[in-house]
């Protein structure tokens, strides 16, 4: 059966790395007969610029009608001035909240071919196999009142509200069990129950969520330990659970272990399955046009829809061996470069593994 993806490319880097990602899927379909319909609409700042919002009700609706959602980046510099109702990061936000996509999937493997790339010794590095596991539509993000007004002195402050209900968490915690039990089955949980009563919740509730997984060993971690610990021993992890702001911060701490943040793809889902995948970078203004950003993430981001979303495992698992055979022949991105490798551009990179999805 056709299966309808919407195509959100955004800003940035982002319309560069989805045709990278849209070549791969173009080959799936030539060479391997999958069935796809893409739709292209647009989010963030691209949306800002021609319609007035970051969030059209077209986007919505073309989202809504998708199986399946593929994301490039939103933001930059250019939209930073604006009011936060209409920043571009706000379409995203909203996505995530009116597909109530609740579920973040980060994995963050770290490929041998790329153990040089990582910042920390090969020996702390090599074999790192993590699932950040992120909740998406509650906390301090969405969380009411926020915003920004004079005090009492007649000085600016700022406010955020950090909530979740007791079946936010619940929801989330069952996704989290389930994950450990087709993996290591070891969960730990990431809060600041010591300081926040939010995340007292959160681990009272996961702890009582964890007693229907008796198969599954539940830890518990303050959240600065864990920013420590992922740095000082992150093979240790097995699935990390955590809220909205913490996972947000903790994954890409975890991107670097693995070399790059160019290299780490993201699902994000709804109860049904249906999802949302884009890699976890941002819009990266910094070398946008200048065709090195890594394509990878992205990639490997339309291998878990592929996975997640349609089941089909035969074509995830071909495009997750393309990359790395493309890895394997030597090619680099400047993300990921180490001397002996060969450095080449994004276009290229988005070739080089079309060319090793035709090969295998
Ligand atoms: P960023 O992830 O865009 O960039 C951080 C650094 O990583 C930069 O040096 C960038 O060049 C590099 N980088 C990121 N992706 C890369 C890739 N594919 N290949 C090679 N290098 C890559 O984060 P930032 O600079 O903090 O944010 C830039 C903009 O992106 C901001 O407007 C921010 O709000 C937005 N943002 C969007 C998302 C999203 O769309 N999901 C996520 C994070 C940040």
């Amino acid at each position: 059966m056709t299966k309808k993806i919407a195509v959100l490319s955004g800003d940035g880097i982002g319309p560069e790395i989805v045709s990278e990602a849209l070549k791969v899927l173009g080959c799936l379909e030539s060479e391997f007969g999958l069935k796809i319909e893409t739709e292209e609409a647009l989010i963030g700042g691209a949306a800002y610029d021609a319609k007035g919002t970051p969030f059209p009700a077209e986007t919505l609706a073309i989202a809504k009608e998708a199986d399946s959602i593929l994301l490039g980046a939103v933001g930059g510099p250019k939209w930073e001035p604006l009011d936060y109702s209409v920043r571009p990061e706000r379409g995203l936000l909203g996505l995530r909240s009116e597909l109530d996509l609740f579920a973040n999937l980060r994995p963050a493997v770290l490929y041998p071919q790329l153990v040089n790339a990582s910042t920390l010794k090969p020996e702390v590095v090599s074999g790192l196999d993590i699932m950040i596991l992120r909740e998406l539509t509650g906390g301090i993000y969405f969380g009411q009142p926020r915003g920004r007004r004079l005090n009492g002195k007649g000085e600016r402050e700022g406010f955020n509200t950090l909530v979740y209900s007791e079946s936010e968490i619940r929801r989330i915690a069952h996704v989290g069990f389930k994950i450990a039990q087709k993996r290591d089955k070891r969960l730990c949980s990431v809060d600041k129950a010591n300081v926040l009563e939010c995340t007292e919740l959160w681990r009272e509730v996961v702890i009582e969520v964890g007693k229907e997984y008796p198969d599954v060993t539940l830890s518990h971690m303050y959240v600065d330990n864990a920013a420590m610990q992922l740095v000082r021993n992150p093979k240790q992890f097995d699935v990390m659970l955590t809220d909205n702001l913490f996972g947000d911060i903790l994954s890409d701490c975890a991107a670097m272990l693995t070399g790059s943040i160019g290299m780490l793809p993201s699902a994000s889902m709804d109860q049904e399955g249906k999802g949302m995948y884009e890699p976890i970078h941002g819009s990266a203004p910094d070398i946008t046009g200048k065709g090195i950003a890594n394509p990878i993430a992205t990639i490997l981001s339309l291998g878990m829809m592929l996975r997640y979303s349609f089941g089909d495992m035969e074509n995830a698992d071909r495009v997750e061996k393309a990359v790395i055979s493309a890895l394997d022949l030597g090619f680099r991105t400047a993300d990921i470069y180490s001397e002996g490798t060969q450095r080449i551009g994004t276009a290229e990179m988005g070739d080089a593994i079309v060319a090793a999805l035709r090969k295998n």
